[in-house]
């Protein structure tokens, strides 16, 4: 558990983060959102002591990092930013391996660690471990950053705008591919944005800043729904439900628990039977990774208040209730 408590950062008389009190749990993935120069990135660089606070103190399992020291601390905290950073004249193998080189790993364990990271972000390691940063896409090269930033395993993953300077399709591989990774893996995470979009897609919980100040820190649906008060409301936009229904994932509120004999697959009608109701594979399925409102028009469409999950082998890996989607909404008419 992280917790910051009443830290302040001043630059000079300008006070950069104002009082901050916020708790994140282990395993769960906390967006910062909020304009640009509200003291996102301080914040963050508070945690990984690049920068040192003014007043409150922040603990990590009640440990004050103050009394850690800076290089071991860090070791523990994964840090991705917007431009990478990843150092021209290595190649992709060397950027990853940075870290596990300083807490002197063998030849063996760091070349094995750099294939299963290269695996896990989407990248063959054949292909790539031998490729110098200016051989990669900006979405590639994010990627490398973020296999970096995992490379010795810290519990902990600090993320400042990684995906912000590759483009919108990029980015929305990326984001569905780092929640894949955080799910397998569970870190305690910090993501900055901007993006009300993004922080929708990714976070378990939104803490809005302004100002240097904690406005908000709520689940998003709440936030969206409920939003603590008018900044917030204009922040998020028009139509903030219509956003929780595009940018939500079935990830999110699915149920993983399908026996295999609970459906039945006909590949000849290409027809899937569960439930009592013969789904069609093409247009009556949907995807871990769907928006609420795609799977909305299913359930609207053929009247059905479940639906099954499928993976891109066509098998079923859970399914999504109506209620559930009711009750992302329902915090809004409570
Ligand atoms: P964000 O990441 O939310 O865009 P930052 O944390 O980078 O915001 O910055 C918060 C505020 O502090 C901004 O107004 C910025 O101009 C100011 N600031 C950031 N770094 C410094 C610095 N080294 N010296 C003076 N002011 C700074
Ligand atoms: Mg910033």
């Amino acid at each position: 558990m992280i917790k910051f408590n009443s830290v302040t950062k001043k630059y000079e008389d300008f006070i950069a983060v104002d009082n901050l009190n916020l708790e994140i749990k282990s395993g769960e993935l906390c967006v910062f959102l909020g304009p640009s120069g509200c003291g996102k990135s301080t914040t963050l660089r508070l945690l990984n002591r690049l920068l040192d606070l003014d007043s409150g103190n922040i603990t990590i399992d009640d440990v004050n990092i103050g009394d850690i020291d800076p290089v071991t601390l860090r070791r523990g905290i994964g840090y991705v930013i917007q431009s990478v950073g990843l150092l021209p004249h290595y190649t992709v193998k060397e950027n990853i391996s940075i870290v596990p080189k300083l807490l002197k790993w063998d030849a063996i364990k760091i070349a094995e660690r750099v294939d299963t990271l290269l695996d896990l972000v989407g990248l063959s390691p054949e292909i790539y471990k031998n490729k110098y940063p200016r051989e990669l896409s900006g979405g590639e090269a994010q990627r490398v950053g973020v296999a970096r930033a995992l490379a010795a395993d810290p519990p902990i993953l600090l993320m400042d705008e990684p995906f912000g300077a590759v483009d919108p399709l990029t980015r929305d591989v990326l984001q569905r591919e780092f929640l894949r990774i955080q799910k397998k893996l569970k870190k305690t995470v910090i993501f900055v944005t901007h993006d009300i979009e993004e922080a929708v897609k990714l976070g378990n919980k939104i803490a809005v800043l302004k100002d240097g100040k904690l406005i908000q820190y709520d689940t998003p649906d709440r936030i969206i729904t409920k939003p603590g008060n008018s900044f917030i409301e204009e922040f998020i936009g028009k139509d903030g439900s219509l956003k929780l229904l595009l940018y939500y994932y079935v990830e999110k509120i699915m149920k993983n628990r399908i026996p295999q004999e609970d459906w039945v697959y006909n590949s000849e009608s290409q027809t899937l039977l569960y439930n009592g109701f013969n789904f069609c594979l093409n247009n009556h399925c949907v995807y871990k990774d769907s928006s609420l409102k795609d799977t909305l028009a299913v359930m609207l469409k053929i009247e059905q208040r479940v639906l099954p999950v499928i993976d891109s082998d066509k098998k079923v890996i859970g399914e999504v209730y109506l209620e559930d989607i009711e009750r992302v909404f329902g915090n809004a008419n409570e």
